[in-house]
């Protein structure tokens, strides 16, 4: 059986992956690493729905509760047009680190679940991060279980966010001027791959 370490970006997000991976006998430690979530207030809100989450899921963790703000921030400012990938990045390779610490074999991330996310970004990142790492990457598409994950997390009372994550995305979630001004762009270019991941206009 793989031993896999699981990127986890939330609560919620974990709520349809989890029962997917068992179906398939797969048991995964879930990684709670997320520089991105900002402000502080908000990153303890998401690290706490999501070891409630893990505690009645009895879903093995780790975590990092470092708030990552100057990290992620060092990483992306000035290259805010490829802020996405970035983030991908710096999650991915730190799960990649602690897998090969805890001594497991493969990585994957509950971003694979979100229809809101780059996916083939997430997929490419995934892919060549393991594979830097002498890790296997478990490729799943989980976007088609998005319905029910959000009814779990409901059921289940968990916080559900209303923006992705960084202060980038909580400003295109609120800012009406800024969101029409980035639709009139999306509209004028609509093959720029490096757009910042969906204006997460809805609750995950
Ligand atoms: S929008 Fe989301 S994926 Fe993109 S940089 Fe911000 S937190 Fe990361």
């Amino acid at each position: 059986m793989k031993k896999i370490l699981l990127h986890a970006c939330c609560g919620p997000c974990t709520t349809a992956p989890l029962p997917a991976l068992r179906a398939e006998g797969i048991e995964p430690v879930a990684f709670f690493h997320n520089p991105n979530i900002h402000p502080f207030r908000e990153f303890r809100r998401r690290l706490n729905a999501f070891v409630d989450f893990a505690a009645r899921g009895k879903m093995a963790i780790e975590i990092d509760r470092e708030y990552g703000l100057v990290e992620y921030l060092r990483k992306v400012v000035g290259r805010e047009g490829k802020r996405c990938r970035l983030c991908y990045e710096m999650r991915l390779t730190a799960t990649a680190v602690r897998a090969k610490e805890l001594g497991l074999d493969t990585i994957s991330t509950t971003l694979l679940y979100s229809r809101y996310q780059k996916h083939e970004l997430i997929r490419r990142a995934g892919e060549e991060i393991a594979a830097a790492h002498g890790l296997c990457f478990l490729y799943r598409d989980w976007r088609e279980l998005w319905q029910e994950g959000i009814e779990r997390a409901i059921t289940m009372n968990l916080y559900r966010q209303p923006y992705c994550g960084c202060i980038y995305s909580e400003q295109e979630r609120y800012d009406k001027k800024l969101r029409r001004r980035l639709a009139a762009e999306r509209r004028q270019s609509a093959a720029t791959t490096e757009a910042p991941a969906a204006e997460n206009a809805a609750r995950i």
